[in-house]
Formats: structure tokens, C-alpha cells, sequence
């Protein structure tokens, strides 16, 4: 079973992506170009990540006290995936880019997700250099990021430490003035940092020439004191090994010593690392301290992190996306062939004939049809806000400001509701596969363990659902939420219509006004302590009535097609989210318009 059919059908019938070819900026593109790199994306991925993921899953990174290794496979995908192209994909093509709308870009990587989610680091370093090409000055471009998208070098992201997590104000890494000159480094104003920074993706490894850090530190004041709060963080590149403006290595290398990798449940083909910044180990120029490069203005680190974070989150949601479809591909596949059990019959089961293969089974269709839903959907979820991030690049004024609110809105659900329920996908194909599902041999408990991992980074669940019902669904006035309700109100009116859809259009919008309500509700006392208790369940809510929305959009596209296998079964995983996932909303909202302090009023010595 092949993935293509589905991105085909998400990108080209129901976005319709070559419309995008009418913005100047993608005027050399069609559905051929598009073609071509989803073509060789799937290629790649065939080849160069598929065949490796249980490699990557059983030889872990390790340390030999001087190198990580990690295995010939994941040089070898590393090395094809930035022949490819693709990290550099969305850029300029005077940088050597191809312009690609990031539609594309998300749509073509959705084939690496989905063949060895960990093998690669290469979301990590487009990232990385897509920050400096926004933030950078012209000589961290050249210097950095150019050198990031050709494949030479990769990056992190060095936000947390071991005492900050969720809650960045707590850094403590501190960034002083490197001398007299120090503003003077024509790489930019050159800092020492001291600091632990804790689970850093590919923070240490020999899979390129060097490591470009991006750092999160704070400056002191006059007194040495750290500015509380987030205020105060500022922004550095520190690269494993120096580097001259024109790039090349000087050969010293940087103060950053590998502490220790963590040993994880899943994802292990991406080295997961405790750095220490600064301790001395890898003296510059006789001095402890690791020299790095502010980037942007000093206090104003978060905002440049945050230029990334709607792309980032996206790349997350669509990594549990894929892992989620890779479980339904798989389990589907064995339901197909393994035999057990008979049907029940009028007069029960009959011993004397052969037993049916399991998808025959009511509940293992259940099983799959709830995978293919939420896998399905969240792939058209994910290419949804992809296509918004480039109307909010390259679209006119008004549909750009649309974007932007509508994307601060559905983020949070980008990022968490296929790390929920993709994640669930998961744990349904384990359960299709019985007792094999719990085994080694075969790739479904994999799938699970390096999925479990999307709830926890890029902010966890709580904290995703704490910014979408304290920040998200208010800012500007409302206007995001309104802005969403209105294309939720248009799929409704297309679908009310159509005899088939009439009951669904109607359950879609008997949720929005549910949703609108709790929102409200849970605001009544103004109180964040009442209305963030049950900050988790709202999201829960939220995603199912976006979700619901997005299959009945995607079914409007689907049933206007000629009858194919493909149009009855998106057309039954719509059913399916109509009739087995919407409802659970109800129970999701009423705690939250109760503002029912169960959990926040229950006393720590009760537990
Ligand atoms: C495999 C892996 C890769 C990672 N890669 C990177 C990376 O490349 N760069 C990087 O900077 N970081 C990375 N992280 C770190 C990741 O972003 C953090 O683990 C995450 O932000 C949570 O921080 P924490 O682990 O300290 O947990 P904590 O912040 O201690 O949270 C623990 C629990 O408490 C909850 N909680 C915390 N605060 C609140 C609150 N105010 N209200 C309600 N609940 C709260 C959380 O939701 C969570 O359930 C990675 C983590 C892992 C596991």
C-alpha cells in the first residue's frame, strides 16, 4: 500500500496546491516540478530510510570517549537527503534553493516521517539555518545557514537545560562580552557562554563537518545579575568548531563538551544529548568559555526563536502523523492475511470451516477505520496549515494577516492532536497484531515508542493546551477563533446542502457553538486558575471539532469523484469521525464549562 495516492489527492484535489504557482515567487513551478520532488522524496525514502529504521532503533547512538557513533546507514541517509535538495528546499534559488511552497516541502517530507522518523536530523537544521536567513545578519547567513542548506554542516536547537524545560525564563546559561572587541567579530557581537544545556537533538556526531548550536543564554546586568523572566534571553550561535567568515573551519574547536547522551525509549537514531557549555574542557584561545554569536538584539532570543516555532510545530505534528500512518499501513497489511477466528452465525460458529483472515472482524475494522481516520486526517491537517504558512508568506495583506491569526489558533492542534491520536493509531496496530503487536519482530511497538515522544518536546500537551485557551483563542479580540469559525461555517453551508452530509454539517455545527460556549465559560470568572485547570480537555475538544471539520471538507472533495475504492474509504473515515469521535467532545467540554476544580482542588497528601 502505497502513501502517494493520499498526498496526491490532499495536495492536488482538496488544496489544490498549483494555484500557488500564480504567486510570483513559485511562478516557475507546476505539478510537474511538484512531481519531481515528491517522486524523488519517496525514492530516497524507499531506499535510503526504510530499510534502516530497526537499525537505527537497535544500534543506538554511543559514546567511545572521543566520537558518537551511529551506524553506516544514517551517514549514508543524511548524505542523500541533503544531496536531495530538500534542505534547502523553500529557499531562494540565488542560495541554491527551489523556491518550493512549504506545502510541497511538508508534503515531500512526510515520506522520510514516515520510512525512519529518527534516522535523519534534517527538520533540526532547516530550522536552524531558516532562523538565521530571518534573524541573521548577511555574514551569519554566508557563514552559517548557506553552509547548513548545502549539507556541510547541521544545527540544534539549545533551549532547554536541566532545571528548564517548559518554563524558559529559568535558563540559566549566561552570555558575557568576549573582550574589548568583542562587537567588533565580523560574525557578529562575540559572547562566552557558560551553561548545561539538556536534550539537545543531534547535539554531538561526525555526520558533518561541524554543529551549529543555537543557544539560548542571558546576558547579566552591570551588577552579574541574570534578568528574571524571558525578557532577558538572548539568542547565539555556537558552533562545535570555529569557523572563519568564510566559512572554513580554523580547526580549534569550540568550548562544548559532550556530558552524556540520553538513552531514550524511541527515536534513537537521532543522538539525544547534555552539553556543557563553557566548562573549560576545549579552552578558545586559552580561555574557557564557548564563543558564540549573538543573533538579533540582546533580551530578544525567544522572539527569534519563536519565527520558528509555527514550522517547527508543524514538522512535529506531521512526524506523528506519519509514524501514526505507518502503524496503519502495517497492522492493515497483517489484518489482511492473518487467519483467526470464524464468523458468527445465526446459529453461532461453525468449527468445521476454515478460520477468516482478522479484518474480517467488525472490531479489527474498527480498528483500522479509526487509524485511517485519524492518521488521514491529520496528514490533510497538517498540509492544511502548511498551505497557510505560505499564504501568510506570499499572499496579499489581508489573506497573509488571515493566516497568520488562523495559524496561531491551529498550531496548538497541529502539534498536539496527532501526538494524541496518532499516537493512539499506534497503540490500535499493536492491538491488531495481538500478541506478535508486543514483539520485536515486528515493527509496530517501534512505531509507538518513537511516537510517544511528539506529546513531550516542542512544548508539552499541558503547556500546548495552556496556550491555546490562555493565549491563543483570545488574542486580538477573539479574531483567530472568529477567523476559524467562519471557514468552519463555509464547509457547513457547502455540506448542508448535500443529503448525505446534512446531518453531519449540522453535528459539525452543534460543536463549534459547544466550543464557543466552554470558551466562554471557562473565561466567566476571568480567573486563568478556574478556566486553565482544564486546559487539556478544551484542546481535546478543540481538536475533534477541527478534525471534524477537516474530514468534512476533505469528504465534500471526495464524494464530488468518480466511485473508487479511495472515495468509499475516505468517505467512511468521515463517517467514522462523525460517529465515533465527535461525541466524545461533549464530555470534554462540560468540565471545562464547569470549571470543575476536581483535579486542581485535590489535596497533594489525598494522592
Ligand atoms: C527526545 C527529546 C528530544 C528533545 N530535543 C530537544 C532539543 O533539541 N532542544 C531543546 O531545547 N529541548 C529538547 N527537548 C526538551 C523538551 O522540549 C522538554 O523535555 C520539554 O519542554 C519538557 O521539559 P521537561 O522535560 O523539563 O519537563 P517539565 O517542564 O519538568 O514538565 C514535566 C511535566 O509537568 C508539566 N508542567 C510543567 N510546567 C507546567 C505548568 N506550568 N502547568 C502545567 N503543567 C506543567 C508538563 O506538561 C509535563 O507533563 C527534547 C526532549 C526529549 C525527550
Amino acid at each position: 500500500m502505497s502513501l502517494r495516492p493520499t498526498v496526491d489527492f490532499l495536495l492536488y484535489d482538496w488544496l489544490d496546491a498549483p494555484a500557488l504557482n500564480a504567486r510570483e515567487r513559485f511562478a516557475d513551478h507546476s505539478r510537474e516540478t511538484f512531481n519531481a520532488v515528491l517522486d524523488t522524496c519517496e525514492r530516497i525514502a524507499r531506499e535510503k530510510y526504510a530499510p534502516f529504521n530497526r537499525v537505527v532503533d537497535t544500534q543506538e547512538p554511543h559514546f567511545d570517549g572521543e566520537k558518537v557513533i551511529l551506524p553506516q546507514a544514517t551517514h549514508d541517509a543524511q548524505k542523500a537527503y541533503a544531496d536531495s535538495g530538500m534542505l534547502g528546499a523553500a529557499q531562494d534559488y540565488d542560495v541554491g534553493g527551489m523556491q518550493l511552497p512549504y506545502t510541497v516541502e511538508a508534503a515531500a517530507n512526510a515520506f522520510f516521517a514516515m520510512a525512519s522518523v529518527s534516522i535523519g536530523s534534517g527538520m533540526l537544521t532547516t530550522g536552524n539555518a531558516n532562523l538565521l536567513m530571518a534573524h541573521g545578519t548577511p555574514a551569519q547567513k554566508r557563514a552559517f545557514a548557506l553552509n547548513e542548506f548545502n549539507g556541510r554542516f547541521s544545527g540544534t536547537m539549545c533551549l532547554s537545560e536541566p532545571q528548564a524545560g517548559s518554563s524558559l525564563s529559568d535558563v540559566a546559561t549566561r552570555a558575557v562580552p568576549d573582550g574589548v572587541d568583542f562587537a567588533d567579530d565580523p560574525l557578529g557581537p562575540r559572547y562566552r557562554l557558560k551553561g548545561n544545556k539538556m536534550w539537545i537533538s543531534a547535539g554531538e556526531h561526525e555526520l558533518t563537518e561541524n554543529i551549529v548550536h543555537l543557544v539560548l543564554a542571558k546576558i547579566p546586568d552591570a551588577d552579574g545579575k541574570l534578568v528574571p523572566g524571558t525578557r532577558g534571553i538572548s539568542l547565539f550561535i555556537v558552533p562545535k568548531k570555529m569557523i572563519r567568515e568564510d566559512g572554513g573551519l580554523t580547526g580549534e574547536r569550540n568550548d562544548i563538551a559532550l556530558a552524556g547522551l540520553n538513552h531514550k525509549c524511541g527515536w534513537r537514531g537521532t543522538t539525544n544529548t547534555l552539553l556543557n557549555f563553557g566548562e573549560g574542557k576545549y579552552p578558545v584561545r586559552g580561555e574557557a568559555g564557548a564563543v558564540g554569536y549573538l543573533v538579533g538584539q540582546p533580551g530578544k532570543g525567544l522572539h527569534c526563536m519563536f519565527h520558528m516555532m509555527n514550522e517547527a510545530r508543524i514538522a512535529v505534528g506531521m512526524a506523528a502523523t506519519m509514524l501514526g500512518m505507518a502503524g496503519y499501513h502495517a497492522s492493515l497489511d497483517y489484518a489482511k492475511n492473518r487467519p483467526q477466528g470464524r464468523p458468527m452465525g445465526p446459529a453461532g460458529k461453525d468449527p468445521a470451516q476454515p478460520p477468516v483472515r482478522i479484518i474480517e472482524h467488525a472490531d479489527v475494522k474498527r480498528m483500522l477505520l479509526a487509524q485511517k481516520a485519524y492518521c488521514e486526517g491529520a496528514l490533510a491537517l497538517e498540509l492544511y496549515c502548511a498551505r497557510l504558512v505560505d499564504e501568510q508568506h506570499t499572499g496579499d495583506a489581508a489573506t497573509a494577516d488571515d493566516a497568520r491569526l488562523l495559524l496561531e489558533v491551529l498550531t496548538p492542534i497541529a502539534k498536539s492532536w496527532p501526538s494524541e491520536w496518532c499516537l493512539e493509531a499506534n497503540s490500535l496496530a499493536i492491538q491488531i497484531h495481538g500478541g506478535y503487536g508486543y514483539t520485536r519482530d515486528f515493527p509496530v511497538e517501534q512505531y509507538w515508542r518513537d511516537n510517544r515522544l511528539n506529546m513531550i518536546h516542542e512544548g508539552t500537551h499541558g503547556i500546548q493546551a495552556m496556550d491555546l485557551l490562555g493565549r491563543k483563542v483570545l488574542m486580538e479580540g477573539g479574531k483567530g477563533l472568529s477567523l476559524l469559525a467562519g471557514r468552519i461555517n463555509n464547509t457547513i453551508e457547502r455540506a448542508i446542502h448535500i443529503a448525505e452530509f446534512a446531518a453531519h454539517a449540522n453535528a459539525l455545527g452543534q460543536a463549534l457553538a459547544q466550543v464557543g460556549a466552554a470558551t466562554k465559560a471557562a473565561w466567566a470568572t476571568g480567573e486563568p486558575t478556574d478556566a486553565l485547570a482544564n486546559a487539556v480537555p478544551y484542546m481535546q475538544a478543540f481538536g475533534h471539532m477541527v478534525l471534524a471539520w477537516i474530514w468534512l471538507d476533505v469528504a465534500l472533495v471526495a464524494q464530488a469523484a468518480p466511485a473508487s475504492n479511495a472515495r468509499t474509504g475516505r468517505l467512511a473515515a468521515m463517517r467514522f469521525f462523525f460517529h465515533y469521535e465527535l461525541p466524545k467532545i461533549g464530555a470534554w467540554l462540560q468540565v471545562v464549562s464547569h470549571r470543575d476544580q476536581t483535579c486542581a482542588s485535590m489535596p497533594e497528601e489525598a494522592f
